[in-house]
């Protein structure tokens, strides 16, 4: 967004990025700024082409060169497309010829990989190689740009600024184009409601390909002025350490504040200190040092109520989950301050308007209930699939709602959202019933022998679908026998919920963003 430009000269003196574990190095927004330009120039004079409007990917790091790239990309009013270190080359494909991408950005290191890949796809694409910003770069207080601060005025704010691919849990990834008008107000949106300031300090592990690591991390902290500390991928012991020495007096970094994560990641935490911190008094500290940030997040999919109790125990936060998607960036959230309701995704955020089409949605039950399909609408909303006005066209209706295929249940009451789950995969159509996979999935959750849990809708002749459970068991704990399976569900669900047929696994197979691909889970049944 381009407003971060002119955001960012209000705090050039500040530091910007740290890339850990160098927490010696810090870079401030003048040389965020400066850097940017750098890469800027470099893109269209070296390549003596107009970038107005093209698409850019980059696959780099995730550090500050990261950052001064997609800055950069900007600065020429090109379309910054992220590519992920953690992609398959398949992928990575996938995603530079469907952009169509001019260009791709990469450093040294990965040059010749990237090349390789552009060749397979018949050598149209440029391949840029950029300097990495090295030590020389030292942050300083009084450090003076060499340039007037360019922000870009220039640049029609309604033009496309970003693709970002969907995590592909449904079908193949698809590109979603964002205006920076788009980008600005999901990036608003959060900074808003979740009252980020300059004396914010993040650290940010999450693969930056999708909205979760690009916008709520990198851009929401850039915008306001916080210090944003980046780690090349998330690792258990090195994030507890690292939060541990936050905040003591030999850190040269603001302390730590924020924190956001998707449930899987929660998950690793809680088995990491479960299984490697025996001694109570550093279970204390960790305690500590978690407790002494100001928010924890957890989103992207749903947070099981078993992971949210327990990280309450080691960490004393009580996680705020919030709802969102590619399409939309933020749109539902539970409070900074006041209830997080266990299972709820809270409230709409602001500039962010709702709508359920209860056609699509199981009424029949309780009148304090609404059920049905979330459509929304607002300045954060992306603006097409890219080259696919098929389904650009298909994913809105007539008065330009956006359908997010997500069945959502509201509580007229309380104004609270559940998430039910993707009608496409979550909602189990049985003998008459839509039930909620997620509802069944938090429920076996509960099960002190099991770790992990998909529940799937199987194609069934008499019943339409039949519910399936794969299941994995807890270290050390045996799988349970399917009676007596069935009968601890009787205590916990209604007899049509209880899963028919079950799977045990020794784990559930996720994508990058750590999400389960239900389509491709369905198929273990029929084998
Ligand atoms: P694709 O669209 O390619 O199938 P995807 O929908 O998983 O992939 P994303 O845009 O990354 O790609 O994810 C958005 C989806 O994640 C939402 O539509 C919703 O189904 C799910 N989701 C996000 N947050 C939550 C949450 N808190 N609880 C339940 N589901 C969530
Ligand atoms: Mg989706």
């Amino acid at each position: 967004s381009l407003k971060l430009f002119q955001r960012a000269s209000l705090f050039k003196h500040r530091a910007s990025v740290v890339n850990y574990p160098d927490l010696d190095t810090k870079y401030s927004y003048a040389q965020l700024l400066d850097e940017s330009e750098s890469v800027e120039k470099q893109l269209s004079l070296d390549n003596k082409i107009d970038l107005r409007q093209e698409r850019v990917s980059f696959f780099l790091p995730q550090n500050f060169d990261y950052v001064k790239t997609q800055w950069g990309i900007w600065r020429n009013n090109a379309v910054a497309v992220p590519l992920a270190i953690s992609h398959p080359p398949q992928e990575l494909e996938y995603v530079i010829s469907n952009s169509r991408s001019k260009l791709v950005v990469t450093d040294d290191k990965h040059y010749d990989y990237i090349k390789d890949i552009t060749k397979r796809l018949g050598g149209d694409v440029g391949v840029v190689k950029i300097p990495s910003t090295g030590d020389t770069a030292q942050y300083t207080a009084d450090y003076i740009s060499s340039i007037q601060y360019h922000t870009n005025t220039n640049i029609d704010t309604n033009t496309n600024a970003m693709i970002i691919y969907t995590s592909g849990t449904t079908n193949r990834p698809k590109g979603v184009v964002t205006t920076h008008t788009n980008i600005q107000s999901q990036i608003e949106t959060l900074v808003s409601s979740w009252k980020w300031t300059e004396n914010d300090h993040i650290l940010e592990f999450l693969p930056l390909h999708h909205v979760h690591g690009v916008i709520n991390v990198v851009s929401c902290a850039l915008y306001s002025g916080a210090l944003l500390e980046m780690m090349e991928k998330f690792d258990c012991k090195q994030v507890i350490d690292r939060i541990l020495s936050s905040g003591v007096s030999t850190d040269m970094t603001q302390p730590i504040t924020l924190f956001m994560a998707v449930p899987t990641i929660y998950s690793k935490l809680i088995k990491y200190i479960e299984d490697n911190v025996h001694d109570p008094a550093e279970r204390e500290l960790i305690k500590q040092g978690f407790a002494r940030l100001r928010l924890m997040v957890s989103g992207s999919s749903a947070l099981p109520e078993t992971v949210k109790n327990r990280w309450l125990e080691l960490s004393n936060h009580s996680l705020l989950e919030r709802y969102g998607m590619t399409e939309i960036g933020m749109a539902l959230s539970n409070p900074l301050e006041g209830d997080r309701v266990s299972g709820t995704v809270g409230f709409p955020l602001p500039n962010v308007l709702t709508k359920l089409d209860t056609t699509q949605g199981d009424n029949n039950q309780d009148t304090k209930y609404q059920v049905g399909e979330l459509l929304i609408k607002g300045p954060s909303v992306f603006k097409e699939y890219f080259d696919n006005p098929t389904a650009t066209k298909d994913t809105f209706d007539q008065d330009g709602w956006f359908k997010t295929g997500d069945i959502a249940q509201l509580d007229t009451e309380t104004g609270r959202f559940k998430i039910q789950g993707r009608s496409s995969v979550d909602i189990i159509k049985y003998s008459g019933y839509k039930i909620s996979a997620l509802e069944i999935e938090r429920e076996i959750l509960d099960h002190p022998d099991i770790d992990e849990c998909a529940v799937v809708g199987i194609p069934n002749e008499e019943y339409g679908q039949v519910i399936g459970a794969i299941l994995v068991a807890k270290k050390g704990k045996k799988e349970i026998p399917y009676q007596e399976f069935k009968q601890w569900c009787s205590k916990h669900l209604a007899y049509y919920k209880i899963p028919k047929v079950i799977l045990w696994k020794s784990e559930i197979p996720k994508n990058a963003m750590l999400k389960v691909n239900k389509k491709e889970l369905v198929k273990l049944f029929n084998k």
